[in-house]
């Protein structure tokens, strides 16, 4: 194994080592073929089952009902911003939008072109530093779905319970999809761009009920209807083949990690050890308060900007990377997703302590 740095990287991010060394493998030559992986049609025998496989994994490990289809996209996660409400809103139909960061708010944007779109919290006044209680906010009647950021990656919240809703639920889960078990039949739509806690840039996963398939108004284009992708199995186009296939063997390493159970506690303990580093002294601050406070993206300021570009490049001479914080809130924050291996975090802790020894 080559020296590896740990990537703090909010996305594209960290991903197994095995995987790497196997698609490095397989791109060059699959399965011992003489051909390699993308380089095989996509409507291949091999490729199909390589699809194949990857939906079925992401069906098993989240428990996903059968009453619900897995589709791979391309366009991003920012794509489903207006697939969304295209598929599913229109003329006088409505839905509601909790705000809790950058991501449902490009999200509102795009769902107000095709709908009405109420805002039913915001934290934006508080710099997205918390994410609602359920008795902060109140569903429109009539919605007809309750649409949330589970995890928002920029400012390091989370949703640790599901929100509360009569109708259901559709969530941007990019950040945190697959780092614990959810009930996924409450949900109308999950989607997540891959490239935080599933594989490389190029693919984003949606889950969705099969009934919402016949939601969608006639004059949509062909390509922006989920219909189209779910009766054609993610083929009705040239699919992301690498994408899709990495994506395959991230669920493969996932099931032999144990789950998305074991993943959760992982999670839980490689952020608690963060988070205890930040609370010991006052020269960190947590950017979200605690109820708050996400396992994947860990936001934290120091006293001063001048302490806090010292701090990001003195960790990365220890081969800590990728600690600088989104420039809408500057600060730092170490993205610590399911690939996130615990010494990196052990190491990032013991650098913080000795940091604010000799700073402080
Ligand atoms: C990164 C991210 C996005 C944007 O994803 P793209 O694939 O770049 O469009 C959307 N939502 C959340 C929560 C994210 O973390």
């Amino acid at each position: 194994m080559p020296e590896r740095i740990y990537n703090f990287s909010p996305g594209p991010a960290t991903l197994p080592y095995s995987v790497l060394q196997e698609a490095a493998k397989d791109i060059v030559n699959y399965k011992d073929r003489g051909i390699g992986l993308i380089e095989l049609s996509h409507r291949s025998k091999e490729f199909m089952a390589v699809a194949e496989e990857a939906e079925q994994l992401i069906r098993e490990l989240l428990a996903v009902p059968d009453n619900y289809k897995v589709l791979f996209l391309q366009g991003g996660a920012s794509s489903q911003f207006f697939m969304i409400p295209m598929n599913l809103l229109g003329e006088g139909k409505k839905a509601t939008y909790l705000n809790t960061g950058t991501w449902s708010n490009k999200a509102i944007k795009e769902a107000r072109l095709f709908g009405d779109i109420e805002v039913a919290y915001s934290s934006q006044e508080q710099k997205f530093n918390r994410v609602p209680r359920d008795d902060e906010y109140t569903v429109a009647p009539d919605s007809e779905y309750l649409y949330f950021v589970s995890n928002n990656t920029i400012y390091g919240t989370q949703f640790k319970d599901m929100p509360r809703a009569d109708c259901m639920l559709v969530s941007d889960m990019s950040s945190d999809i697959l780092s614990r078990p959810i009930d996924v039949s409450r949900f109308g739509i999950i989607f997540a761009g891959a490239q935080k806690n599933m594989g490389p840039a190029g693919v984003t996963v949606v889950i969705i009920r099969e009934d919402l398939l016949e939601r969608a108004p006639d004059n949509l284009p062909t390509m922006l209807k989920y219909k189209t992708h779910a009766d054609k199995g993610s083929m009705f186009n040239t699919p992301p083949c690498f994408a899709i296939y990495c994506v395959g063997r991230v669920m493969n390493w996932l099931r032999e990690q144990g789950g998305v159970e074991a993943m959760q506690r992982r999670n839980e303990e490689k952020a608690a050890l963060l988070y205890s580093a930040i609370d010991a002294t006052d020269f960190y601050r947590g950017h979200a308060q605690k109820e708050s406070r996400s396992m994947m993206n860990v936001s934290f300021n120091l006293p001063s900007p001048e302490l806090e570009a010292k701090f990001i490049a003195e960790a990365a001479e220890q081969g800590l990377d990728g600690l600088k914080g989104h420039r809408s809130i500057g600060g730092c924050r170490a993205s610590i997703y399911n690939a996130f291996p615990r010494e990196g975090v052990e190491k990032l802790v013991d650098f913080m302590d000795r940091f604010a020894r000799e700073n402080g």
